[in-house]
Order: structure tokens, then sequence, then C-alpha cells
């Protein structure tokens, strides 16, 4: 993504390099690939690091939302409720079981993260989990989230997917809610291309969640080469959401670099925060999260669009993160959620502005975007 010529810094990047080389020829040398010792290994070393007993690796951050959503049994007439301001995935998994989701407003400008008041409010007879999803490696409020859940009897689910390895005062994220679940697509902090993982405080969730990620065979390819047995029974549904040995051995390398890959992810945060004219959600918290995205947000009466486009000419990558999903016509239509106001995502959702933010960033491309900005923004305000 950053061969374009086009760009001179991107949104984003991987770090993958000369490791991820060698580790992926290893499997290719050892002509096993799919589901062996290195995706054990990966869901072990992540476990590990997370602080979790276990872990099970699939094949994206979406499987790993639509195991959970399979796992806890949702299905028609329920109801699940997740941040607007969030990728769509954890909606969609939730309307593809005929289940409805309920967007929640985010706290305020200054913490795009689920507003745990809202969210409470929100709760009906039919809620049948809630979404945590930890805006840009900052973690939402999970000990009012977890109380809320716990008062409830309602599921916890966090969507981890921008926050891997990410400390917080109830737990490593992923790791507080009944359910965690990380994405490795090519943008994220840990990216193997395609894949994601899941964590379960109950074992037996697990259990069920590692099953369905391969059909619920009772005996796995692995097992019936080494006994040479062919026969497996089926005793539930489950899909195919098997990560490649390609994908964990990358997945392995990454995991190992995810430490130095934040520090030059802090160093670019930091020269955003001194040169940046401009509000910085989640600039106020003592915590710094994963790093994974850097947000500004415009003053109302910024153009964004053409913001970006004097940004694009200067040749800087930016995007937006998110567009509310209440706002997307298919929700809008088929769950009628415009009906119910989400003040401060309708307020801050159109003056979000996601920058350039990965590790392969000097501290001179940070610069040069800062001025980028400063040049769009007199540009843009002009006109
Ligand atoms: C990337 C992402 C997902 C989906 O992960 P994939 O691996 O792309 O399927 C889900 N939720 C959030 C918040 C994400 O950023």
């Amino acid at each position: 993504m950053n061969s374009d010529p086009r760009w001179k810094v991107t949104v984003a990047d991987t770090t993958v390099g000369p490791e991820e080389t060698e580790a992926v020829t290893e499997v290719l040398a050892s002509r096993w690939l799919s589901l062996g010792r290195r995706t054990r290994a990966f869901e072990e070393e992540f476990a590990a690091a997370l602080g979790a007993p276990d872990a099970v690796a699939v094949s994206s951050g979406t499987a790993a939302l639509h195991l959970a959503v399979l796992a806890l049994g949702i299905g028609p007439g329920d109801e699940v409720i997740t941040p607007s301001l969030n990728f769509v995935a954890s909606a969609e998994v939730t309307a593809l079981h005929g289940a409805r989701p309920v967007f929640a407003d985010i706290r305020s400008p200054d913490d795009l993260t689920v507003d745990p008041y809202d969210v409470e409010r929100l709760i009906t007879p039919r809620t049948k989990a809630i979404v945590a999803m930890h805006y840009g490696g900052y973690p939402a409020d999970l000990d009012a989230l977890r109380a809320i859940s716990r008062a409830h009897g309602i599921p916890l689910i966090e969507d981890a997917a921008h926050a891997p390895l990410v400390p917080t005062p109830s737990g490593t994220a992923g790791t507080v809610g009944d359910i965690g679940c990380f994405s490795f697509f090519a943008t994220k902090n840990l990216a193997t291309g395609e894949g994601g993982m899941v964590v379960a405080r109950d074992p037996e969730l697990l259990a069920r969640i590692r099953a369905m990620r391969s059909h619920c065979l009772t005996s796995d390819t692995t097992e019936r080469m080494r006994t040479g047995g062919a026969g497996y029974d089926v005793p539930a549904v489950g899909l195919n959401y098997r990560p490649t040995e390609l994908s964990s051995a990358i997945g392995l390398v990454q995991l190992g670099r995810l430490g130095r890959d934040r520090a030059r992810r802090r160093a670019v945060t930091g020269i955003y925060r001194k040169r940046l004219d401009l509000p910085i959600p989640f600039e106020a918290r003592p915590d710094e999260g994963a790093l994974h995205l850097a947000v500004a947000l415009l003053p109302p009466g910024v153009d964004r669009g053409e913001l970006r486009a004097e940004l694009n000419a200067l040749g800087v990558q930016t995007s937006v993160h998110y567009p509310p999903s209440h706002r997307f016509s298919y929700y809008r239509d088929r769950h009628g959620s415009t009906r119910r106001a989400l003040p401060v995502t309708e307020d801050v959702a159109p003056r979000l502005l996601t920058l350039p933010l990965h590790a392969r960033m000097t501290d001179d491309d940070a610069e040069f975007v800062a001025d980028a900005v400063s040049t769009g923004l007199r540009r843009a305000t002009r006109r």
C-alpha cells in the first residue's frame, strides 16, 4: 500500500520484512499450509502475552466476531448493543442472524469509546450482548461496562481489533469481557494480511468457538493424519474460519515486534500532539492504548472533503474512522435506527479525520504531515 507513488505518507503500512519472508518460506518448505504447529504456537504466545489461558486463531476479525455471536446463540428477535462509531463488522454479524444491532453513542469529543450510560439505557429484555470497541486502541470504560454486563446478566464482547496487548485497569484489553476479538488485517498494528484471534473467559465457550472454527468436526485433519482414522462426527453446525500456517507464521514474528512498533507510533503521535493546532481526541487520557489511529477533530466549518483533497495533493493520505453505522442505508432502512438520536456521534463523526500513523513513519514524515495539515487547513478554510 506504500508502493503508490502518489503518496508521500500513507495512512497505514505494515512492518513486514525479511523476518516474515523467512518465516513464510519455512512454512512453504514444510508443505503444511493450514492449521498446524505454527498456528498453535501463535495461539499460545498470543494468549500468554494477553495473560489469557488460551486463544483461538481465526481467519479474520470479522470471523472472530461472527464466532462470538454464534457461540452466544444470538438469533432472530435478539438485540446487540454496539457503538455506531465503529467498523460495521459487529453490526453485520448480528444482522446476519436476524438479530438487531442497537447503536449506542460515544462518550464525548475527547473520548470516542462507547458511552456506558447510553449502553445501560438501551438495554431491553431482548438484549443478548454488549459490544465494547477500543477505538484507535484506547480501551472503552471496561470497569463500567463489565459492571453493567454483570448487573443485567448480558455478555460483554470486546471488539479489540485496534487493541492488541493493551493494559487497562481491569486487565488486558480483550480479556475483561466474556469474549475478546482481535483482527490482524493488513492495516492493523499486528498485521498478517488477514487473520484474527478469539479469547473467552469461560473455557467451555472457547472450546465451542474452537470447534465452530472448523465445522464442529470431532476430529481435525491433523489428528486424522496422525492416527490414520477417517471417522468423525458433526454434533453442531460450524464454519471454516481457519487461519493458514502462513499467516500464523507472520503473526508470530509481528507479535515479537509489537513493542518496537509501538515505540515508533508513540514518537509520531507525540509529534502530532505537539505540532497540530487541532483538538486530538484521547489526548487528555493518561493511558496511551495501542496507538492504532491518529485522529484529529476538525473545527466546525472546515470542509473535511476539501481538506482531504488538499492533503491528497500534498501526498498525504487520510481516512475516516468511521462513517457512523446507523447512517448506512441498510441499517437505517431495516433497523430504523435514525429514530433515536446519537447526539455526540452526530456532532463528532463528520469532523473526524484520520492522519497517517504506522511504524514505518519517521519523525520527518510526521513533521511533514503536520505541516501539510497546517497548509491544508489554511487553504480549506480560506475558500
Ligand atoms: C478491522 C476491524 C474489524 C474486522 O476485522 P477484519 O480482520 O478486517 O475482518 C472489526 N472491528 C474493528 C473495530 C476493526 O477495526
